[in-house]
């Protein structure tokens, strides 16, 4: 098999709390539509990982220096990732939606965000959305290396809002985490790649290429899909 002969085990960082998409289940186990993508793309295409939950801006730079192999974390495709990153085929679509407080009906829009604090997660693409509209809308970045951190930010009150990308907003809200979705618009909408480190690994990329087409044609992805989606996703 490829598996024997290569004898190689992939290391993929991941993100730690992205639910639906990277999460530790009741068993302390990563559970999510990435790790079940990763894990039917690998069965399929008879490789061997491990996977590296170091959160999302670590795990970027822990690519961006090899010390992992590729990463998965809801991870948007965007031109200037595509400067240090080299991508697989696009397996998931969302952008960055706002959220606040459970029962603030008072930020209705960008506007409403003069003078107050907004909780951003570091690396992201709703932390580069939000500074780009802060200075024109003149509110004050708090920054965090992980979702969690932002979501309690805003429930303790010193953020009055914060950005994350919308299905994982969506989700959490769902899941009852305090939160609701601002009425705002959906920004910055994009494609999730698998990555590796530009000019790396390009085998894996391959391989995550073919599988990813195999899972979609054989009802694989949709059923990961439907898993942690439900009929919606
Ligand atoms: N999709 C967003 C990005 O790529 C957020 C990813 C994440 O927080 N795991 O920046």
């Amino acid at each position: 098999t490829a598996q024997a002969q290569e004898g190689k085990t992939y290391q993929i960082g991941t993100d730690v709390t992205f639910a639906p998409f990277e999460f530790q289940d009741a068993k302390q186990e990563f559970v999510g539509i990435d790790m079940d993508i990763l894990a039917a793309i690998a069965k399929d295409q008879n490789f061997s990982y491990e996977v590296k939950p170091l959160g999302f801006n670590a795990a970027l730079q822990a690519l961006q220096t090899d010390q992992v192999d590729g990463m998965i974390a809801g991870m948007s495709i965007t031109d200037e990732r595509k400067q240090t990153f080299d991508f697989s085929k696009s397996y998931f679509e969302a952008g960055v939606a706002m959220a606040v407080k459970q029962g603030n009906a008072d930020v209705k829009s960008y506007e409403d965000l003069r003078g107050k604090n907004v909780a951003v997660k570091i690396g992201t693409q709703g932390y580069t959305f939000a500074e780009s509209i802060k200075d024109k809308y003149g509110f004050s970045l708090v920054p965090f290396e992980d979702s969690a951190q932002v979501y309690d930010d805003i429930k303790t009150g010193n953020s009055v809002a914060g950005f994350d990308d919308y299905p994982v907003l969506a989700y959490g809200i769902q899941q009852g985490n305090g939160l609701q979705l601002a009425p705002t618009e959906q920004e910055a909408k994009g494609s999730y790649g698998f990555a590796v480190n530009k000019g790396k690994n390009a085998e894996l990329l391959q391989k995550f290429n073919a599988g990813l087409a195999n899972i979609r044609s054989n009802g694989e992805y949709d059923k990961i899909l439907k898993e942690y989606l439900g009929e919606s996703g």
